[in-house]
């Protein structure tokens, strides 16, 4: 299992924001920002790259859910970002969002 499956089995300890039957989101360890959530599938998926049109409502309901979040959170400006692959800087292996904010984020795309 890897850890993010362990996560949302509850293995790993987390600090959980929400969770329904398809998601779980919870606190980076390693936060970059003020606000800094993981929005996983509780499916495994490998990573963004390996996603098709089949998981159209999981993604939409993923950004729904940040949004709800964000609002949450009391950020009026947040971003979400997922890294897809080695060189993107992905370090774990199961599909994750970053949702941040709660300062001024830097406008760097790269
Ligand atoms: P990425 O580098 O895009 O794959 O993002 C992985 C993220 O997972 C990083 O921001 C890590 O800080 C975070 N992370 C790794 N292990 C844990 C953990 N046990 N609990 C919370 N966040 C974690």
């Amino acid at each position: 299992m890897c850890i993010f499956c362990k996560i949302i089995a509850g293995e790993i300890p987390s600090t959980k924001v929400y969770e329904d039957e398809t998601i779980y989101a919870f606190r980076d360890i390693n936060p970059q920002a003020p606000t800094h959530i993981l929005i996983v599938p509780k499916r495994h998926i490998a990573r963004a790259g390996e996603l098709t049109e089949a998981d159209g409502v999981l993604v939409g309901h993923i950004f729904a859910v940040a949004a709800q979040v964000a609002k949450a959170e009391g950020l009026e400006s947040f971003r979400v970002v997922t890294n897809s692959g080695k060189d993107a800087g992905q370090t774990v292996n199961h599909l994750h969002f970053h949702l941040m904010g709660g300062r001024v984020l830097s406008n760097a795309m790269v």
